[in-house]
């Protein structure tokens, strides 16, 4: 059964990109605007998992996890905080309050698909908890799996996709990119680890052809998706 999400945001620009990546990954999404709507949704279904803003018209999202956490049954429920750039308060306080992971404003919606799954699976409710993992990486070994089966990665191709693995979700610029392949090699450019990233996409479609691991961020790097 598809995980349950309730998104409390009032920004509807946000919600929307949020709500679209989320459902795109098979979650169900119920979105309020209001701390008082969100509420009333908590009174009437169980959710999975609570996505809170913040700074809301009629409220704020951290008088909300303070009630849920004081709740027999959302004590447990696992939150993710958003809330606006450089309220470093907030972030401190939601964490005090029971938060179990946190995202400051702008935030890519893949960045919050990958951490809301990442609170799934730790709760038990994601669909990785009983399936094989997706990729492997055998470390002493420096191979990567892909649903099981060993990628033919190059020594280079084989640090760059550890590399994105280690912060799957993350937006990677391509010079740290290159620090994390490449050491100091001073004959690589940024052109080195495009053309990598190619023929990565290449071997990654050969064992998985209906996906698209690596996302390009224009003029921010490359992410993978998981
Ligand atoms: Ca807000």
């Amino acid at each position: 059964m598809s995980a349950r999400l309730l998104l409390l945001e009032d920004d509807p620009a946000i919600a929307r990109t949020v709500a679209y990546a989320l459902e795109r990954d098979g979650l169900v999404v119920t979105h309020s605007l209001l701390v008082h709507d969100a509420r009333q949704q908590m009174a009437a279904h169980r959710f999975d998992l609570l996505v809170l803003d913040v700074g809301l018209p009629d409220g704020s999202g951290l008088d909300l996890l303070r009630d849920l956490r004081n709740a027999v049954p959302t004590a447990a429920t696992p939150v993710l905080m958003l809330s606006a750039h450089g309220e470093e308060i907030d972030r401190v306080l939601g964490l005090e309050l029971g938060a179990d992971d946190y995202l400051t404003k702008p935030f890519s919606p893949r960045e919050l698909a990958a951490r809301v799954k990442a609170l799934l699976r730790r709760a038990g409710k994601g669909p990785a908890a009983t399936a094989t993992p997706l990729f492997h990486d055998d470390e002493a070994g420096q191979r990567i799996s892909l649903r099981g089966q060993a990628l033919p990665l190059t020594r280079r191709e084989y640090r760059l996709l550890a590399h994105l693995l280690r912060g799957a979700g993350r937006i990677h610029a391509r010079d740290a990119l290159l620090a994390a392949a490449w050491g100091d090699d001073s004959d690589s450019t940024d052109r080195t680890v495009d053309t990598h990233i190619k023929t990565l996409r290449a071997k990654l479609r050969e064992v998985d052809p209906g996906r698209e691991y690596i996302s390009t961020h224009r003029g921010m790097g490359y992410c993978i998706d998981i």
